[in-house]
């Protein structure tokens, strides 16, 4: 039998990250849900069709295995019969039928990087590509001229000394404008890891060190860009070194190619929103320091029966605050999370059983979103549904409280009923205070004695909304809700003659 390797990192079990780009998800058949699936990985059928054999599988054995009904794939030099897993796809069968006999990784990676393909799909592993073909690992920086400036010269490095009580590791970012929604550190157990985020690269120091420390803090250098972590001996002995390099120490590479960092955090309140839909606070431990920048989401992981599941979800305030004149204090050691919980959904049952206490495995955040696409900004609109409203809480909190040529700030909140409208006590408080803002809310099953907008989203209906408040105002619209209502949207505003910078569509 062949023994199959494990996949270069991220390793195994770590989970991969946010696809960018609208893929819409397929209806699938009755029994053909999640749970469905991973009942069926644990029957005891073969769903390789090998009877348990692993074999060496060579690019011409891959093409011929390329319908429906016998179709194999190959995921970083895996292979895996995907047949029985055709009508479990969410993404459906065309989508996994473009890489059918072929090298599938990118197209993978495309669309849900952070899906555990190698749990989800185990049992329909017949083997690895016979030959590899040699190559520079994606994502790294070339070492050649990048724009004029040598990789080398944009790499972070790090360097470290020691008094009788202190280790004090520096890292040189070469990043001007570093804060500390860009530094991210977990140091426990012995095992210290930095992610420091340079524009689209991630460099990571991480040790296994050489002693134990008692506490930790950060100093960031902003305008220099020197990050350090000063780590508390728990001895006051001398550290004859930092400690033991761990696979991803000194490395710098593309973030979208590191695997995602989880940490346990415990569950210390749930709170009712709505009828179907509860505010999560979950504390970081105190051995991690980061932050959720806006607009940015992180992943949850459970192990449900027995398979790792993962999801995205977007952290927001505890509440919308609403004294904008002075910069909200950040509630660090604490992660919120507004999520409706689906009769059936699989990730959100499991999530509404968790108990106060109970721990839940979250990642670093992720998002395309930058702050940058709100500076100077004049005009910003949201376009949400349901919970799609996630990401405009700390967006819309971060523009009334720091953009000062901010003119106005509208919310157009898409929901089936008045039941359903999220913190809708809070946003109409926002309205009454703040005079930049405006939320209308629009309902597709409204009840018969609503006053307001009823219907879904519409061309007439954002053009009536989404106006400059003066001729070429600086304007974002940003929309997040069901991959559909996003895809409409974003077409409704481009027939209205915005351009795709005036737009920042939220997708999975
Ligand atoms: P599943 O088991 O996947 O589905 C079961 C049933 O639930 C479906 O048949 C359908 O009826 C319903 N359902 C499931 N998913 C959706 C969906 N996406 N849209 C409409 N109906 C659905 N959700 C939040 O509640 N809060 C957030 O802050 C949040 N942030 C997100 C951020 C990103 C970047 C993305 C891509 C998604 C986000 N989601 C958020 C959605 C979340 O990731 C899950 O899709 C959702 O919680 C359902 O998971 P589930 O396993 O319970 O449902
Ligand atoms: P929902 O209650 O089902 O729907 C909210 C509103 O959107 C309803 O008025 C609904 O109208 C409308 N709508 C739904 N599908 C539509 C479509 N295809 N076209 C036009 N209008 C549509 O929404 P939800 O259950 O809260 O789901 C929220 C969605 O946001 C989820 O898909 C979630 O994944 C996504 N989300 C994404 C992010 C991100 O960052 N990417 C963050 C948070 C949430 P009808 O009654 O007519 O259906």
């Amino acid at each position: 039998m062949l023994n199959v390797p494990p996949p270069a990192f991220p390793a195994p079990r770590s989970q991969q990250r946010a696809a960018g780009g609208g893929r819409s998800k397929v209806p699938l058949k009755p029994g053909r849900s999640l749970m469905d699936w991973i009942r069926l990985t644990k029957s005891g059928k073969d769903l390789a069709g090998l009877k348990g054999r692993l074999i060496e599988v060579t690019e011409d054995e891959l093409a011929k295995h390329n319908k429906k009904e016998d179709c194999w794939i190959c995921i970083r030099g895996l292979v895996y019969n995907v047949t029985p897993y055709m009508e479990y796809h969410p993404g459906g069968e065309d989508e996994l039928m473009q890489a059918a006999g072929t090298d599938g990784t990118d197209l993978f990676d495309q669309v849900h990087r952070w899906v555990n393909y190698e749990s989800m799909l185990k049992e329909c592993l017949v083997g690895r590509m016979a030959l590899k073909p040699v190559a520079v690992p994606k994502g790294m920086l070339p070492e050649k001229k990048l724009l004029g400036v040598s990789a080398k010269d944009l790499t972070p490095s790090y360097d470290w000394f020691q008094t009788d009580g202190l280790i004090t590791v520096v890292i040189y970012t070469k990043q001007k404008d570093m804060n500390a929604e860009l530094v991210i550190v977990d140091c426990q157990d012995k095992r210290l890891r930095g992610e420091i985020i340079v524009n689209e690269h991630s460099y990571v120091l991480e040790v296994d060190l050489d002693h134990e420390v008692e506490d930790f803090f950060i100093n960031i250098a902003e305008k220099i860009g020197k990050v350090e972590i000063i780590l508390k001996k728990k001895d006051n002995v001398h550290w004859k070194m930092l400690g033991q390099p761990l696979e991803s120490h000194n490395t710098f590479i593309k973030r979208k190619n590191r695997g995602l960092f989880y940490r346990k955090c415990k569950l210390v309140s749930k709170t009712e929103v709505t009828h179907d839909t509860k505010l999560f606070c979950f504390m970081l431990p105190k051995s991690t320091c980061f932050q959720v920048p806006a607009g940015q989401h992180v992943y949850l992981k459970q192990i449900i029966a027995g398979t790792e599941v993962v999801k995205p979800y977007t952290p927001l305030l505890p509440f919308l605050p609403l004294n904008f004149k002075e910069p909200s204090c950040h509630d660090s050691a604490n992660i919120y999370l507004m999520i409706k919980i689906y009769s059936c959904g699989l990730f959100t049952q499991a999530l509404d059983h968790l108990q106060i206490g109970d721990c839940i495995s979250i990642s670093n955040p992720e998002g395309n979103f930058k702050k940058s696409q709100v500076q100077a900004l004049e005009d910003l609109f949201f376009l949400a549904a349901g919970t799609g409203f996630t990401p405009m809480v700390k967006l819309l909190n971060f523009a009334l409280t720091e953009v000062s040529s901010l003119r106005t700030a509208k919310l157009i909140f898409f929901n089936k009923t008045e039941d359903d409208i999220l913190w809708r006590n809070q946003l109409e408080q926002l309205a009454l205070k703040d005079e930049r803002f405006e939320v209308q809310f629009v309902l597709s099953e409204a009840a018969k004695d609503w006053m307001g907008k009823q219907g879904r989203i519409s061309s007439s209906l954002l053009s009536g909304f989404v106006k400059r408040s003066r001729k070429d105002s600086k304007v974002l619209i940003c929309i997040c809700g069901p991959t559909p209502f996003t895809e409409q949207g974003v077409q409704y505003l481009k027939d209205l003659g915005y351009s795709q910078e005036e737009m920042h569509a939220f997708t999975a």
